[in-house]
């Protein structure tokens, strides 16, 4: 089988997740893949990010990298929702269920992004030094660094490098660079992007903060007028809790563009969010405080990527890049890790015809991406009502669905589409049990 070259571009939960399975192939060492992986940010860096979910088709691939294990010993363990007043009383709980068939909002296994994206990095890079021990390229990681010009030709792809300005060809580049993803800009062009990307109206920050004593196992959801809410949830570390403060108004051009300027915006992010938030009530107060704080702050748009391909020559899109869901949706880490999983499979099954490789992917993804990205109905204005009756309203509604036990089959209704990805066998070497290294701190 002949090796090809493959730059992934962002070392997320799917660029990794891509580049293990890459190194699983069933074939020998020397003939594995060559790949790259350019990441904007420093190592350290990636373990910013608060709480996603890995749910249904997610569990099988993390088990098939020997992750299980790791990652069920780093999760939050958040026992499930309550939505809470301003005096903290509890009018409604959804519980999660731990046995992963039921899809509610807490799944069995909840992790910090930046947690999940470490261990997908340090995965990765132990199937590459075993790979590299038996005469195989590996993967070279390169960090601080992202991508300036990508060009095609019938032969291959020519990339310059922002920083370094490095010249570098490859057979294949995968964007799995995220929402605002600069492959995506880069190969179908600016001029797009604004209809590829379909803006929700809200927009969210996410940061860690110390616990006090009401934090506890289960998040609290508190909503104030104005469509704003906070959330406060476990973390992994129970000195810690995380929040999510989330604005939904389509009419402030202020909210999108200090989005726009990532984390060189930090400080017109968080100005922003405290004149949105302080008079919002409840915990306000502290947790604006900790914002101030906070260094591992994160604020974007809450959106979805759609596109009609996910491929353009030798380019293809993984994960947020191609096709995010919004954390909404509860199923991005699901379809980045499917993804990931999936566009390896056909990469092995289609080896000599990246055009077929890339069709296959797109056929097994598309129809469970269709699915994710359809939100629940009125979503998400419909969980953050404008007014006060209105939040007492929802209240009211979420209180006899939880009186009468029926959150679960609302769940097993209308929750994530998890369960519904198919897990083909590709082949693929199983991963043996793996463990954080000794000099790694956990
Ligand atoms: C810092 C950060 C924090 C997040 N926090 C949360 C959260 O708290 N809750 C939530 O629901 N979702 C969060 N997300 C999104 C979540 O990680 C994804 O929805 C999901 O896991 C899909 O993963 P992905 O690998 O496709 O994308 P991502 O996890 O977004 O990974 C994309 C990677 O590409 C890198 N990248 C971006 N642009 C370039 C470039 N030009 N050159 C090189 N590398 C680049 C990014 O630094 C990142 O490491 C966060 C994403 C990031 C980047």
């Amino acid at each position: 089988m002949p090796s090809f070259s493959i730059l992934i571009v962002g070392c997320g939960v799917a660029g990794p997740t891509l580049a293990s399975f890459l190194l699983l192939l069933p074939n020998p060492a020397q003939e594995k893949p060559h790949i790259t992986i350019l990441e904007r940010s420093s190592p350290e860096a990636q373990s910013r990010g608060q709480n996603v979910d890995i749910r249904g088709a997610g569990v099988p691939i993390i088990r098939k990298l020997g992750l299980e294990d790791v990652i069920r010993a780093s999760t939050t363990g958040e026992e499930g929702v309550h939505f809470v007043d301003s005096s903290n009383r509890v009018w409604a709980s959804g519980a999660a269920d731990k046995s992963g068939r039921v899809q509610t909002g807490t799944s069995d296994i909840e992790i910090l992004r930046g947690r999940l994206a470490e261990i997908c990095y340090w995965r990765c890079r132990s199937l590459s030094d075993e790979v590299k021990t038996k005469g195989g390229a590996g993967v070279e990681f390169v960090f601080n660094d992202s991508l300036a010009e990508i060009e095609q030709d019938s032969e291959k792809m020519h990339i310059r490098f922002a920083k370094s300005g490095d010249r570098r060809s490859f057979d294949l580049v995968v964007g799995a660079d995220g929402l605002h993803s600069r492959v995506r800009n880069l190969v179908w062009g600016t001029a797009g992007e604004e209809d590829r990307i379909k803006r929700l109206g809200m927009y969210a920050a996410f940061f860690s903060m110390p616990s006090r004593e009401m934090d506890s196992l289960w998040r609290r959801w508190y909503h104030a007028p104005g469509r704003r809410s906070i959330m406060v949830r476990p973390s992994d570390r129970r000195d810690r809790s995380t929040v999510v403060m989330s604005v939904i108004n389509e009419d402030d051009e202020l909210l999108r563009r200090v989005a726009v300027n990532g984390r060189k915006g930090i400080e017109a992010q968080k100005r922003l969010l405290r004149e949105y938030f302080n008079d919002a009530g409840w915990e306000s107060e502290r947790i604006l405080n900790e914002m101030g704080a906070a260094e591992d702050f994160y604020y974007d748009m809450v959106a979805q990527v759609k596109m009609e391909k996910w491929s353009k020559g030798r380019v293809v899109l993984l994960g947020d890049a191609g096709y995010c869901a919004s954390p909404i949706s509860g199923m991005g880490t699901t379809l980045a890790l499917s993804g990931a999983y999936n566009l390896a499979g056909a990469l092995n099954r289609h080896i000599e015809d990246y055009t077929a490789a890339f069709g296959e992917y797109e056929d097994k993804m598309r129809p469970i991406v269709d699915r994710a990205q359809k939100l629940p109905p009125g979503a998400p204005h419909i969980f953050a009502p404008e007014t006060a009756w209105g939040i007492l309203v929802m209240r009211i509604i979420f209180g006899i669905l939880s009186w009468f036990r029926l959150a679960t089959l609302v769940a097993m209704l209308a929750g994530p589409p998890a369960n519904a990805v198919f897990i083909e066998d590709y082949g693929f070497d199983q991963a043996p049990e793996w463990n954080w290294p000794t000099n790694k701190m956990q």
